[in-house]
């Protein structure tokens, strides 16, 4: 019989995260204060995060445990399911194997989800009144829209303004489970009056709508910030991801020669790559791994690894990691959610030191990828899934030319229904291709903070 669909129990759902600090060879450089240029410390983040987050933070221990709480509110989705694709691999005419583990069955439609949850419940036990972020295409914040109601919390989201006005429904899912959405720049804040000050009609950016949060938490006590991406303990909750696939591809009796995700500010990929990539490094099984990137917002192959800025009003520490530049606002590409202009530090890390590996991928190829994986396997993917799903058909396209059946595993890291305006505009032939922004990185590049 040809298993196409791998299911785990509820008994079967991970316990505890795996930490990948526990196995690097060396730790990433530390985050900076930007006033003095030191490693900033726990009493630098307390007024953004509670205690915990700021534990796990720094943490080396490879398990930390997952709250009951947690895995309570997991279980109504996770386990999720793991694909093998064999319509798709019919469809190509290749000899590779291709899974795909998918998250589009969470409430929010993505993995974010699995990082909200948990960032919600540590906000909630440490007395926290409500939390404020930023979002993108909208994904994020609906997920911690969805965490805030599961836990009581409030929610205020700052959404970049032209996915405010493209996504409506975004913003209505978010509404429906009780959060506040403001369109950044907004005039609530000081960074986004700064902003319209200087430009007036302002489309926003993640670094913009990003400093606006940062700034509301910052000023009050009963306030925190959450972060959906970049952040070590984010990378460290999807790690749900990889672990489950691992138990899945045992049933399937397989491992993976290649893993590929796309990466916005890298928390997908890394939930589905680091169980893996931390079995290469203690030495028990080889892997490559391979992350996608927008050729309009190309961090990791284009970017400088350097100390930045995370946000655009220079709110936050400094982090070493692959950049575009903190003032850098990325082409209106339909992967919203990959308009970012940093990479996690722990991504960036692996990369230098030559871990993982990284490609870029146009608009048209990322959505005419997706539409074959939608006509093999009925599943729509988000516009940023389909960049995993370009990276993973090249993958298996690359075996075919070398007559080679190696088994490629990618995450599938949510559905695109609440994207079917970029798939019209995509099948009506209205989406274009960007060329790399050279000009405009240089320049936000010549303004990356000195550091000694
Ligand atoms: C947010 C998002 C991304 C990008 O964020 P990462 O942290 O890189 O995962 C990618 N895909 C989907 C579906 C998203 O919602």
């Amino acid at each position: 019989m040809d298993t196409v669909k791998f299911v785990l129990s509820e008994e079967q759902m991970p316990t505890s995260w795996y930490n990948i600090a526990a196995d690097l060879p060396a730790p990433p450089p530390p985050p900076l204060h930007p006033g003095t240029g030191q490693p900033i410390g726990p009493d630098d983040l307390a007024p953004l995060f509670p205690m915990e987050l700021i534990k796990q933070e720094v943490s080396t221990e490879r398990a930390i445990e997952i709250p009951e709480e947690v895995q309570q509110v997991y279980r109504q989705w996770r386990p999720t399911p793991l694909y093998r694709a064999r319509r798709l691999e019919q469809a190509l005419g290749t000899p590779a194997k291709i899974y795909y583990k998918y998250e589009g069955v969470s409430p929010a439609g993505s993995h974010k989800p699995n990082t909200a949850i948990p960032q919600a419940y540590y906000n909630k036990q440490a007395g926290v009144k409500r939390l404020a972020t930023e979002t993108g295409a909208g994904q994020w914040g609906s997920s911690l829209a969805l965490a805030g109601a599961m836990f009581g919390l409030e929610v205020v989201v700052y959404m970049v303004k032209v996915s405010y006005g493209q996504k409506p429904y975004r913003r209505a899912l978010m509404e429906t489970f009780g959060a506040k959405v403001i369109a950044s720049p907004s005039d609530t804040t000081n960074a986004g009056r700064q902003i319209l000050a200087e430009h007036p009609d302002s489309t926003g950016s993640l670094g913009i709508a990003i400093s606006e949060a940062v700034e509301v938490a910052a000023m009050d006590a009963n306030t925190n910030y959450a972060l959906g991406s970049v952040l070590n303990h984010v990378l460290l909750h999807q790690t749900v991801i990889g672990q489950e696939a691992l138990t899945q591809l045992e049933m399937a009796g397989d491992y993976p020669d290649i893993i590929v995700g796309c990466t916005g500010g890298g928390s997908n990929f890394s939930g589905i790559a680091f169980p893996f990539i931390g079995a290469k490094l203690r030495g028990e099984r080889d892997v490559r791994v391979v992350a996608v990137e927008p050729a309009a917002c190309p961090s990791l192959t284009r970017g400088t690894y350097a100390y930045d800025f995370g946000d655009t009003g220079h709110l936050t520490p400094l982090v070493k990691m692959h950049t575009l530049g903190s003032t850098f606002i990325p082409p209106g590409i339909h992967a919203g959610g990959l308009r970012y202009h940093g990479m996690a530090p722990l991504v960036s890390h692996l990369l230098d030191i030559g871990q993982i590996e990284a490609n870029a991928v146009q608009q048209l190829d990322a959505f005419a990828a997706g539409v074959q994986f939608a006509r093999a396997e009925g599943i729509l993917p988000a516009p940023e899934a389909n960049h995993a799903v370009a990276g993973a058909i090249a993958e298996a396209l690359a075996c075919k030319e070398a007559g080679e059946s190696k088994t490629i595993l990618f995450n599938l890291c949510g559905h695109g229904h609440f994207d079917m305006s970029a798939y019209m505009d995509y099948m009506a032939g209205k989406l274009q291709n960007y060329d790399y922004p050279a000009e405009e990185i240089a320049m936000a590049l010549a303004g990356l903070p000195s550091v000694g």
